[in-house]
């Protein structure tokens, strides 16, 4: 897939989607590529959605990935 456009690996953001329970500071540690993610990012292409890429968030720099498939909306630097 190509890259679509969104935050770069490392920056800090805060995350305040659907799992209440995990809100706070996060780092993004990569975009998530996994099977799901890629196919709803196929599935936006073809129906021409805005298509949003998914992140893996770490607890901080140099942590272990914490949180996978999150919306680019459900977080904010
Ligand atoms: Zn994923």
């Amino acid at each position: 897939m190509t890259a679509p456009e969104g935050y770069a690996p490392g920056i800090k953001v805060r995350y305040h989607g659907s799992l209440t329970d995990q809100h706070g500071e996060y780092v993004i540690l990569d975009v998530c590529e996994c099977g799901a993610c890629d196919e709803a990012d196929d599935w936006a292409a073809f129906t021409r959605m805005p298509r949003q890429p998914r992140y893996v968030l770490a607890t901080g720099r140099g942590e272990r990935a914490h949180l996978a498939h999150v919306r680019h909306a459900s977080v904010t630097p």
